[in-house]
């Protein structure tokens, strides 16, 4: 800590002394001394030696007792005594020692001092016993004359001063360390400041009244001058806070903040004190408290020791401030963060809001985006979303970045709905100068009484986003009570499944391809089959999402490629070795880093020729990006591997994706060939596709061929390979064997 320098103080009118003396005109209070003894003739004696004396600026007031239990009733009752002249000799031979012990041990006063008279020298105490008991003196009366009496008082009463004060400045030190930890836990600056008020307050012993001041950090207007800004206020001046100073109706205040925070010193006054505080060499703040009554006796190196501190717990809060903002802020779009995000939901939840919406918002493709266009870019978009979503919608929205490319917005649903949300990204971002057009998709729900706290509220938004993300791209879907059963739901389906696949309740069937035009059996396409254990099936249309939107998928998908592959070696051994296998692979398959050192090991592992193994992907592994995809598929189909496009005609892909896919096969989604039969829409559509995919030099296969009108209409529109009921239905390894046995014989025959 810094030497206290007297620069940091003016005094006011002051009289130059050390201790804050007010400068009115007033009696100074005297000094009380009490006369203890039973001989009346020393208390007149004392009276008339004393008469008119001033010690230290101040008169004397003389209180008597005449034994040691008057003298303790006297201390017990009239505060603030000096000094106590004590007859060491009274009643009894100890009665002077016994009225000492009982002065420093049952009354606790410590700070008054003790001169012990006798009458005789020989009545002296021991030497530990004037120590033990804090006697300042010992004189004979004889030798007390009125000078001596007088230098000894002056002793005693100079002794006594200094005790309180140092008594004064303890007290004070400890409201200090209190303050200064209570004021670490305090949040902010305000609350720091109306403490800084109620300690100086206590600190000179007056009311707390007064008024905490700043440089502006927002001043109205473009001065070159600095304003300042009542930053916390407390007792009769309570409302001026937040105002400019200069506003203010009291110049005088006005006058003394304003000097203490141009000159950086604090001003004391009779009736007043403003404090400057140092946070820095050119940052501070000042308090200003006054008192109706004069404020006396002020010791300056304490004040000065306050005012240290204090700023050291200022830089501490604006630490602490620091600290908190990070923790509620997402430093790399300046928005609040998840966390920020919850109180503030909690909060608005306690305050009654109910009919609130809050709605997560995530960038479509942004992680495609991120590892094609690079980190870099990646940031810069997601900025540039904070501030679309931060400008366009208003100041009781709270707009928040959750994690990643996720945002929330919270706000009344005449604000916050799917609509105002997708509208927001109609107009392309800049971007290092080019034009990016971003789509989201959005997660809604409703804030109703049902929700207790935040994370309950974020978990059912970011549901509702899932199953918009699911929909597509550019998709907003607003939280019910039924997707929140269907999420619990497939939460259940998720852990069954688990189990399932464990328990191998898990297993194949194939459903056989043909040739159109020859009718020949050329491959099997592999669908898996999940057997509960109270035997009924679980369709793959259930199960698969589920399993796509956990690991799952992974384990599953190359066990039952594996499995697959075993099967067609055995289908093969059986007399079929042409055969081929199709497989179903999942975009989050595809996306596996080693998904292509997987089918490797899978070929390997089942002595398989690439050549006899299909991989079927729908339209929907685009959503991903393709950029990292065609590569992978190119390499696949170098080596032999056929990738067909299933479901084709019912994703979002557009001839773009068609084009640049690398796939051998096109399989049209059997709602096109049903549609076939009645030759509406649907039949124009499968047409189209069939015309497509022999211009694109894709082989076309039909799926859900039902009738030989069907397969007929089919080969005539140059479609050759189908699968369907109508060839044969999805079955177990054994029974497709035998199918496989009967057709041969068929053929045969
Ligand atoms: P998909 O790949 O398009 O499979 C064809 C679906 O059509 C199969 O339904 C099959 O049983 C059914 N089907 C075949 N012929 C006919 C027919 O003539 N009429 C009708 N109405 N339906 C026919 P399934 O087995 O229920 O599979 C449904 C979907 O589940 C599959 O569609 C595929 O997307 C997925 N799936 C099945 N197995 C797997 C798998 O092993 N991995 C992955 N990733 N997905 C699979
Ligand atoms: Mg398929
Ligand atoms: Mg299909």
């Amino acid at each position: 800590m810094s030497q206290p320098g007297n620069d940091d103080l003016v005094f006011i009118d002051d009289d130059s002394t050390s201790p804050l003396h007010s400068q009115h005109v007033q009696v100074p209070t005297p000094w009380r001394i009490l006369v203890v003894d039973d001989d009346r003739d020393v208390h007149e004696a004392t009276e008339f030696a004393l008469a008119g004396t001033q010690i230290l600026g101040r008169p004397l007031q003389l209180l008597h007792a005449h034994s040691g239990r008057h003298a303790l009733e006297t201390l017990s009752a009239e505060p603030d005594i000096a000094v106590i002249l004590l007859d060491v000799v009274m009643d009894n031979e100890d009665d002077g020692l016994k009225t000492v012990g009982a002065i420093r041990q049952d009354l606790k006063l410590s700070n008054t001092r003790i001169i012990l008279r006798t009458g005789q020298p020989g009545q002296a105490p021991e030497a530990d016993t004037i120590t033990r008991y804090d006697i300042n003196d010992y004189k004979t009366k004889s030798e007390l004359n009125q000078n001596k009496l007088f230098t000894t008082l002056t002793t005693a009463i100079r002794s006594y001063d200094q005790l309180l004060r140092l008594d004064t400045s303890r007290r004070g030190l400890e409201k200090i360390v209190a303050a200064s930890n209570q004021f670490i836990a305090e949040q902010g600056l305000q609350a720091f400041a109306e403490g800084v008020i109620t300690q100086i307050a206590s600190l000179i012993g007056v009311s707390p009244d007064g008024l905490v001041c700043a440089i502006d950090d927002e001043p109205d207007s473009r001065s070159s001058v600095p304003e300042f800004r009542i930053i916390a206020a407390a007792g009769r001046f309570s409302h001026l806070i937040q105002h400019r100073l200069s506003d203010i109706d009291h110049p005088h205040i006005i006058a003394n903040l304003t000097q203490a925070l141009r000159t950086q010193q604090s001003l004391i006054a009779e009736r007043d004190v403003t404090l400057y505080f140092r946070k820095s060499k050119d940052e501070g703040f000042a308090a200003y408290i006054d008192s109706a009554i004069p404020i006396c006796d002020v010791d300056q190196n304490l004040l000065e020791v306050f005012c240290t501190n204090i700023a050291l717990c200022a830089k501490n809060v604006d630490l602490v401030t620091e600290l908190r903002r990070d923790a509620f802020l997402d430093r790399l779009v300046g928005l609040p963060n998840r966390t920020a995000l919850i109180a503030e939901i909690n909060e608005r939840l306690r305050r009654g809001a109910r009919n609130e919406v809050l709605a997560v918002v995530d960038v479509d493709q942004f992680a495609a985006t991120n590892d094609v266009l690079g980190h870099q870019y990646g940031d810069a978009l997601l900025k540039a979303t904070a501030r679309r979503l931060r400008s366009r919608f208003g100041n009781e929205v709270f707009v928040a970045r959750l994690a990643g490319d996720a945002f929330a917005v919270l706000g009344q649903p005449t604000e916050v709905n799917a609509d105002h949300i997708q509208r927001s990204f109609a107009q392309p971002f800049q971007i290092e100068g080019v034009d990016h057009r971003v789509s989201v998709s959005s997660g809604l729900v409703e804030m109703d009484e049902t929700y207790e706290n935040g994370p309950e509220l974020l978990k059912d938004s970011y549901i509702a986003l899932r199953r918009a993300k699911a929909q597509g791209m550019s998709q907003s879907v607003l939280f019910s009570r039924a997707i929140g059963f269907e999420s619990r739901e497939r939460a259940q389906l998720l852990r069954d499944l688990r189990q399932g696949f464990d328990n191998q309740q898990l297993f194949l069937a194939f459903q056989p391809q043909v040739n159109l035009a020859t009718g020949e059996v050329f491959g099997a396409e592999a669908l898996l089959r999940w057997r509960q254990p109270d035997g009924s099936m679980v369709p793959p249309d259930r199960f698969i999402p589920v399993a796509e939107q956990s690991s799952l998928i992974i384990g599953m998908g190359s066990w039952l490629l594996e499995a697959a592959l075993r099967s067609l070696h055995r289908f093969r051994a059986a007399g079929f070795p042409e055969m081929r296998m199709a497989v179903n692979i999942s975009p989050v398959q595809l996306r596996q880093p080693d998904f292509f050192n997987l089918i490797q090991r899978a070929l390997q592992a089942t002595n398989t020729s690439p050549h006899n193994l299909e991989l079927e992907i729908t339209e929907s592994v685009a959503v991903g990006g393709l950029d990292a995809l065609i590569p992978l598929l190119d390499q696949l189909r170098q080596q032999g591997i056929s990738i067909a496009l299933d479901d084709f005609g019912t994703g979002y892909s557009s001839l773009s994706y068609l084009d640049r896919l690398p796939a051998s096969h096109l399989k049209i989604d059997r709602s096109f060939v049903r549609a076939l039969r009645c030759d509406g829409n649907g039949a124009r559509i499968a047409r189209t596709i069939i015309m497509l995919g022999r211009e694109m030099g894709m082989t076309v296969i039909a799926e859900g061929v039902e009738d030989a009108a069907t397969a007929d209409y089919l080969l005539e529109l140059g479609c050759n390979e189908a699968q369907g009921y109508h060839f044969g239905r999805p079955m177990i390894e054994g029974e497709f064997l035998n199918w496989l046995d009967q057709q041969a014989v068929r053929k045969i025959a």
